[in-house]
């Protein structure tokens, strides 16, 4: 943190800034500049010290507070070396193959929840999602079957060997959600539910942490934090588009997000293509795009006839669709990872097991 005081603060104000540093635990250095007084202090804060902020601002002898440090730690690439890997049935998120979640936006019926996973496990997919707590922008839209939808899924997941990933929208019913769910999905609309985050911190469970759509990275890090600082550090980051001011897709997938995240902290990232695009024509794209971008996986919405989807059915893609997605998304991903492990410019690597020069 830098504390500029202005030219004319007497010693005394600077003496008193000062020892309110030190009692903050800072180590504190003083430079002269342009003939003003400036406190260095420094010291790693999990979250922004705002009462203390608050505190030096309020000196008439202050020019300015800037605090460059980050508000995150638990979660942050400073504190651990190696990347998170989180199991996820039979895969590992953030492990060295992209990790693949499908199924309907919403849980509506038994046969065509089947018929989703059956094609979608045979293509490759670790986990069946599906939203049984719905969190509506309308209230008047269906709010998913409840725990009617939790048992559908885990035992049309059981039957093929996937994991279940699924939404809980309250405090309350994260037990029961726990109780069904492999993956407790932490939904946009409730990415600042402080409670909520601290509760499924709380849990044994990993998370899938979805980006809310007006949130920057560092907002969608610190409810990552939250989460961490309960003690639960299974958390999968997802980002599923942004809102901005363009209306030809339903959000805006914020590519770069992908690859800042996954530089900023250790957690496994992925991006959800289906709410980004909001039509199903460009999920493709989107998806083959999160996974050049770095993304450790893709959550996609899946039906096996997308125009009968009880919600999200415009986004929706067949389990075709599906299929041919997850196979060209496996090929880029090696040559991610080829890519990376070759530092900058994998065409000047002479050693080439995979015959991925001759890809390029
Ligand atoms: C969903 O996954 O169905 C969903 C509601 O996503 P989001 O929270 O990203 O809008
Ligand atoms: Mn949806």
């Amino acid at each position: 943190m830098i504390v500029l005081m202005k030219p004319a603060a007497p010693r005394s104000e600077i003496e008193r800034l000062r020892a309110m540093l030190l009692t903050a635990g800072c180590d504190v250095r003083e430079i002269e500049s342009g003939g003003a007084c400036v406190l260095l202090a420094e010291k790693f804060w999990a979250e922004p010290p705002t009462d203390l902020i608050s505190q030096l601002n309020a000196s008439e002898h202050l020019e300015r507070v800037v605090y460059a440090g980050k508000p995150y730690k638990l979660v942050s690439s400073a504190s651990r070396q190696e990347r998170t890997r989180i199991v996820l049935g039979q895969c590992e998120v953030g492990g060295s193959d992209p990790v693949f979640i499908a199924g309907p936006c919403t849980i509506s019926d038994y046969d065509s929840l089947m018929e989703t996973a059956a094609v979608v496990s045979s293509a490759g997919a670790c986990a069946l999602r599906g939203g049984a707590y719905k969190a509506t922008t309308s209230p008047y839209s269906f709010q998913g079957l409840g725990i009617e939808g939790l048992e559908m899924l885990r035992q049309v997941a059981d039957k093929f060997g996937l994991a279940v990933v699924t939404e809980v929208l309250d405090t309350r019913r994260v037990e029961q959600v726990s109780s069904y769910a492999d993956m407790l999905q932490v939904g946009a609309r409730n990415m600042q539910n402080l409670d909520l985050l601290r509760e499924v911190g709380r849990q044994t469970k990993p998370v899938l942490l979805k980006r809310a759509m007006s949130a920057n990275v560092d907002e969608w890090l610190c409810a990552a934090e939250y989460i961490a600082k309960e003690g639960n550090e299974a958390i999968v980051l997802c980002e599923r588009g942004i809102r901005t001011f363009e209306r030809a897709t339903r959000n805006t997938l914020d590519v770069s997000a992908i690859a800042v995240a996954k530089s900023l902290t250790h957690l496994p990232v992925i991006a959800d293509p289906s709410h980004a695009a909001g039509y199903r024509r460009y999920v493709r794209q989107l998806s083959l795009a999160a996974i050049a971008a770095g993304a450790d996986g893709l959550i996609i919405e899946v039906h096996p006839r997308p125009e009968q989807a009880i919600k999200d059915g415009a986004q929706t893609i067949s389990t075709d669709e599906f299929a041919a997605i997850a196979e060209t998304a496996k090929q880029i991903s090696r040559l991610v990872r080829w890519d990376e492990m070759s530092g900058s410019g994998g065409r000047t690597r002479t050693d080439d097991p995979a015959g991925m020069n001759r890809m390029l």
